[in-house]
């Protein structure tokens, strides 16, 4: 998951790097007030989970509190290379004497972590990667023997090495504290009271929020209905098309969503409206939250339920599919395909036939129900 920068800084501040004084604000008002409680010149910023914010207006720089709320008010609703601003971060203004790069992250092609670092930092590191490949150097992180502060400030000027050594140390302790692939600052500043992050990009790893007690990510961010179903433990992406997909397996929902995106495209349907992956149990709660999850997107207009029975056998899988059509009863509203195969299909097949049930078609192989549920997605309602 990635950070808003404001929420980096947090973490920076929390783990001693140095950032200048700020203030999170939803309105131009409170820009104002943040940028008097500040005093002196401050940068008004788009919070925007991309990149290119100054490029594209998100960030000025103003000598009042009045023209940092007019700022806000300008930041503020702007589209940012599809993200839309709602607050801003408004922070005491640097002189910039210098500007660098710094960054850890996960190198997944050389199996490790990475340090890179520049001493051309505020523009893109792509940049500065493919023009002066020599400015950029990349330092490998053994994550038990931690980080080579030195090495990795070798790159700066040398009467800036120490003082950056220092803040390499603390975002190395960020990244293996906070459990992230991903730390960057850009531009890490040299101002008239020394080294400052004046910009913060985090990832945090997923698989790791099991241990995590911060609340981040669980602002206004984000599909209402992936939020729904993430709060229901369930693995779902929200897609464009009006076909729903549930199926058990990433592997088996990937392929399903192919196949649904041919046969929409033959019968002139959108395509898949959704991924939604329930897993090896596919219990009839699990069914219940699934289906009311995917039932609840205005775009779906008809389900299509693709079950391979391996540990979980075609019967428990149809009895969840009976049961949850039972308990969603009339939220229930759109035709549903089933497609069982695998362990124990027969029965299976036959607990779905002796349930009738007026909405669910029953259809032996992958690609004839895909073109079966993209057919019902055009039918008159
Ligand atoms: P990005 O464009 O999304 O990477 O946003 P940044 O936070 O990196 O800001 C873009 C640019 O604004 C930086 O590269 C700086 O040149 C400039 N900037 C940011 N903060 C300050 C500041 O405190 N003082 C000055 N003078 N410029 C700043
Ligand atoms: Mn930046």
């Amino acid at each position: 998951m990635d950070l808003f920068e404001h929420e980096a800084r947090e973490l920076f501040e929390k783990h001693g790097v140095p950032v200048p004084r700020g203030r999170v604000a939803a309105d131009p008002a409170a820009a104002r007030s943040a940028a008097a409680a500040l005093g002196g010149p401050v940068v008004v910023k788009a919070q925007v989970k991309t990149g290119g914010r100054g490029k594209a207006g998100g960030v000025r720089v103003v000598r009042t509190a009045d023209d940092a709320e007019q700022a806000a008010d300008d930041i503020l609703g702007m589209d940012i290379k599809g993200h839309t601003v709602h607050r801003v971060l408004v922070t005491e203004a640097s002189e910039i004497a210098d500007e660098y790069y710094l960054s850890f992250l996960l190198d997944r092609a050389g199996r490790t972590f990475l340090a890179m670092a520049s001493a051309e930092g505020g523009m893109e590191i792509e940049e500065v990667a493919a023009t002066r490949p020599d400015a950029l150097v990349r330092v490998p992180v053994d994550p038990l023997a931690g980080v080579d502060a030195a090495a990795v400030a070798a790159v700066f000027p040398a009467d800036v090495r120490a003082e950056v050594a220092g803040v390499v140390e603390r975002l190395w302790e960020v990244f293996t504290a906070e459990d992230c692939t991903l730390v960057e600052v850009n531009p890490l500043a040299l101002t008239a009271t020394g080294i400052v992050a004046l910009d913060g990009k985090i990832t945090l790893d997923d698989n790791a929020a099991f241990r995590r007690s911060s609340s981040f990510g669980t602002a206004a961010d984000g599909d209402p209905l992936e939020r729904e179903a993430h709060a229901k433990g369930l693995n779902y992406v929200k897609l464009d098309g009006d076909i729903g997909v549930i199926g058990n397996g990433a592997g088996l929902v990937m392929s399903t969503l192919d196949v649904v995106a041919a046969a929409a495209a033959d019968a002139g349907a959108r395509g898949p409206a959704n991924f939604l992956d329930i897993g090896g149990g596919a219990s009839a709660q699990v069914m219940v939250d699934g289906l009311t999850v995917v039932l609840g997107d205005p775009q779906v207009r008809s389900v299509f339920v693709n079950v391979f029975g391996g540990i979980t056998a075609c019967d428990a899988v149809a009895t969840g599919i009976v049961r949850s059509l039972e308990i969603l009863g009339p939220r229930a509203t759109k035709p549903l395909v089933v497609r069982l195969d695998g362990n124990n299909v027969t029965e299976g097949r036959r607990i779905l036939a002796d349930a009738a049930h007026p909405l669910v078609t029953v259809v032996a192989t992958m690609d004839d129900a895909a073109r079966e549920a993209a057919k019902l997605a055009m039918a008159e309602v």
